[in-house]
């Protein structure tokens, strides 16, 4: 079995040049032979404008392929291209996850007359109005696709709620349709967070979910997409996720591989929604992107020797997609939280040459951003190869200095010259004495990364002493394993 590694392969700034999803066929096999094994690609369907990144999600069945929001092309392509990269993918033997955004509507064909009362935005359970007649715009006809597909017409009983009164135009105020009530198994912060943006869809409304479950079937049988990664799943009710994946995995027989963002660095939060899905889907490790965020600003006053602590990788490791950071943690976006550049290798190298977890590379730090001016990350080529060829075995940590941590992976027979040792520093340099194991007696170990010069030999009862420069890290691989690595990159 090799290592899979999945690639988040997009940002937010990409140009609107509808471009994109060919270039992603054009790059399916140089993924493949870096050890890429499978893609999330952004969402494929209309949104408000042909600008819109996916999540402002207007038509779930226009993929490309209908002349509305004054676009038949999304920002990425049209849907004949989608479904080229899907195979292009395929045909390189990596698997796409497509985003699934199910939270809210935009962009309403009609406005409707709705009664509704408003909820106080810092407490939405508790009611600061009586009832009072808005204008929404909560009809949605798609009159451009003209019912191909699907003839299903959404009106305000497809909705909870909206932020949005086009005839008085206030902001800031939080409307709940009459009758209506916020899902109560969402998460907790403003007391009740069902309400992100936009029309919030109502999932508690029978034939909604009827028309969400044949989209999906529809989706996958169009796109021959193999899993999903959902979006903002902290604001849908937990149950309606949960059946819906089993429901799908039954229909479909597929294995469906998922991973959905819950947006907490709460790991107490973070369990219990994994709970509530009955363990249905994977989750993307916030907690231990904000241990990374955290350290990487802390520098020398973070102890390194925490940082897998409170972590689905450390709690659930089953169930933890790690990533360092995504589209959404970058500068200017809403969850802001970039992890500092000279502690990037060290996260990557957590993720990557770990025996636990599913780690996913952001796009812009392997290719780095030329819109925000940040270069790609360090090494990172290699950390992505480190991990496909030579991360195998056996893991021992040592974690005695809070400032100078390491791991070793001891191989394994399937893979040839596997086995390293990672020696990783937030203050001065130094070394650490590992036990690489007996086999690797006599054997001369090099620093793939290539900041420190000199070789470690493994002595004859297998213990090897491995240094690290000031705030780098060091990845020891045996004498043929860096030659490989040095030759191809
Ligand atoms: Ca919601």
């Amino acid at each position: 079995m090799n290592n899979e590694t999945m690639m988040q392969y997009f940002e937010w700034y990409l140009p609107n040049d509808g471009l994109w999803w060919k270039r992603c066929a054009a790059k399916a096999e140089n993924m493949a032979a870096l050890g890429i094994t499978q893609v999330w690609l952004p969402p494929a369907y209309k949104g408000t404008s042909q600008e819109d990144v996916g999540y402002g999600v207007y038509d779930m069945y226009d993929l490309g392929e209908f002349d509305q929001k004054g676009t038949i092309r999304t920002k990425y392509g049209t849907k004949e291209e989608y479904i080229e990269a899907v195979k292009a993918f395929h045909d390189a033997g990596i698997k796409v996850l497509a985003d699934i955004v199910l939270n809210h509507r935009m962009g309403g064909d009609e406005v409707e007359d709705v009664t509704a009362v408003t909820d106080d935005p810092q407490n939405r359970n508790e009611q600061i109005s009586g009832e009072q007649r808005i204008k929404a715009r909560t009809k949605f006809t798609f009159p451009g696709r003209k019912g191909k597909y699907s003839d299903f017409i959404w009106d305000s009983s497809c909705f909870t709620g909206t932020d949005w009164d086009e005839e008085s135009k206030s902001t800031s105020q939080i409307y709940r349709f009459a009758g209506k009530h916020w899902a109560p198994d969402t998460d907790t912060e403003f007391g009740n967070y069902d309400y992100l943006m936009g029309m919030d869809v109502d999932y508690s409304n029978r034939k909604v979910v009827r028309e969400t479950r044949q989209w999906l079937r529809w989706y996958l049988k169009q796109t021959g997409v193999d899993g999903f990664r959902l979006d903002a799943v902290k604001h849908i009710s937990a149950p309606f996720y949960r059946d819906m994946l089993k429901y799908v995995r039954t229909q479909t027989g597929s294995a469906l591989p998922t991973v959905g963002e819950y947006w907490s660095g709460d790991i107490g939060k973070l369990l219990h929604y994994l709970d509530s899905v009955d363990n249905e889907m994977s989750l993307f490790d916030v907690s231990l992107h904000y241990n990374f965020f955290t350290a990487s600003q802390a520098g020398a006053d973070y102890d390194l020797r925490h940082i897998l602590d409170n972590t689905i990788l450390k709690e659930r490791p089953q169930n933890a997609v790690t990533f360092v950071d995504n589209h959404d943690t970058q500068h200017g976006q809403s969850l802001q939280s970039f992890v500092e550049d000279w502690f990037k290798p060290h996260c990557y190298a957590i993720i990557l040459l770990r025996k636990d977890g599913l780690p996913c590379v952001f796009y812009s730090d392997y290719y780095g951003n030329p819109v925000k001016n940040f270069p790609p990350v360090l090494n990172l080529g290699k950390l992505i190869k480190l991990r496909r060829f030579y991360a195998y075995g056996e893991q021992e940590d040592y974690l005695e200095d809070p400032h100078l941590i390491g791991w070793v992976r001891r191989g394994d027979e399937e893979h040839e010259n596997s086995g390293m040792a990672v020696t990783m520093s937030n203050d001065q340099s130094g070394s650490i004495r590992m036990f690489m194991g007996k086999a690797f007696a006599g054997k001369e170990f090099s620093d793939a990364m290539q900041f420190c010069p000199e070789t470690v030999t493994i002595d004859k009862e297998g213990w090897g002493t491995f240094p690290c420069e000031a705030q780098r890290v060091s990845i020891w691989v045996q004498q043929e394993a860096f030659e490989q690595l040095i030759t191809t990159d």
